[in-house]
């Protein structure tokens, strides 16, 4: 017969890695199950600046390694497996994976959320050849390079500012003349001399479909309708992220556009109504804050709320 776990996590970047500290610490030997991007966001990303407790900032691979050390200290064990589907109604919950079936009692949602794409033909035919959504994993190619990032929020001015330490010119593309951007990150990205902000500007088609790598974009001016075109060889995405939750559809309560709704801050409901032992943490189920320590923070709730489940249980 399977084993009936106490807990698993789906998802290993902040805020599954934080519940699995927490869980681990409890002694429920919660497995971690890591998906297709281990670490999450954190892992793709630099220096993080902002985590309380590093003055002088910590690299996000390095944050993500340690988290992942210090929950494995505590017993969590880690499985490199994609989930196939899942019965969260199920008692205990079922899990389908590429690495076969897993039974738990309590179930942690920490599965994150995957960076957005304009959706254009030309920019998904030139994906891997010159059209990125990760500056981190993709910078380098483009080194003394003219490029574009397009999106007026941190991700963005984070991205543009990275890339200009490879290319000799960051053209930043936003669709309206105000910025999401925090100030300090907005202010350092007008201040860097390698940075041409263009604002009220949408791309509506990556060049270079036939030749199989992006040569240009062409451009139209949202006020007056103009169409330019503008020569780069890279274009990067840096317009927000939508949720992992594709998966569990149907069987937790979800916005419109696909975060899980939780009460009680990491609980998670099914036509309004508590679903027993299955709980959500981090950037899944957050739209308004999506920082590394509200992740963390959540992943610490999600990881007291299975322990008192369980207890109350009388497991
Ligand atoms: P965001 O704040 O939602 O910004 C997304 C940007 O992309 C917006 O400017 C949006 O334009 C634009 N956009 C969305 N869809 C678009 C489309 N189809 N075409 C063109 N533009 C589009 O997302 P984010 O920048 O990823 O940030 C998310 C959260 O993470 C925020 O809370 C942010 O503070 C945080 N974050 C923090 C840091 C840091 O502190 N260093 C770094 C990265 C992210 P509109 O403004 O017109 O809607």
């Amino acid at each position: 017969m399977t084993e009936i776990r106490d807990t698993v996590i789906l998802g290993s970047g902040c805020a599954g890695l934080t519940a699995a500290i927490y869980t681990g610490r409890a002694g429920l030997q919660p497995l971690v199950l890591e998906g297709s991007a281990p670490g999450g966001q954190l892992s793709i990303t630099t220096l993080v600046e902002n985590f309380p407790g590093w003055p002088e900032g910590v690299q996000g691979p390095e944050l993500i390694e340690n988290m992942k050390k210090q929950a494995a200290r505590f017993g969590a064990t880690f499985q490199m497996a994609e989930l196939t589907s899942v019965e969260l109604g199920a008692n205990p919950i079922k899990l389908q994976t590429s690495a076969g079936e897993i039974l738990t009692r309590t179930l942690i949602i920490a599965l994150g959320a995957s960076a957005r794409w304009l959706g254009l033909p030309s920019e998904q035919a030139l994906i891997g050849h010159g059209v990125s959504s990760c500056a981190t994993c993709d910078g380098f190619f483009f080194r003394g390079k003219e490029i574009a990032v397009v999106g007026g929020g941190d991700s963005a001015m984070e991205e543009a500012l990275f890339l200009t330490r490879f290319a000799s010119k960051v053209t930043l593309l936003h669709r309206r003349d105000a910025f999401r951007a925090s100030k300090i990150m907005l202010d350092r990205a007008a201040a860097n001399p390698a940075i041409v902000l263009r604002t009220n500007t949408v791309v509506e088609e990556v060049l270079g479909v036939e030749e199989k790598e992006v040569r240009g974009l062409r451009l139209r001016d949202v006020k007056t309708g103009e169409l330019s075109e503008i020569p780069v060889s890279g274009l990067f995405l840096g317009i927000g992220h939508q949720p992992n939750t594709k998966m569990l559809a149907g069987q937790v309560d979800m916005d419109g556009d696909g975060f899980i709704k939780t009460s009680s801050n990491v609980l998670t409901t099914h036509n309004g109504a508590v679903v027993p032992g299955v709980f959500a943490c981090g950037d899944v189920q957050d739209r308004r804050y999506s920082q590394a320590i509200t992740a963390a923070g959540s992943g610490c709730m999600a990881a007291l709320e299975a322990e008192k489940f369980l207890v109350e249980q009388g497991q």
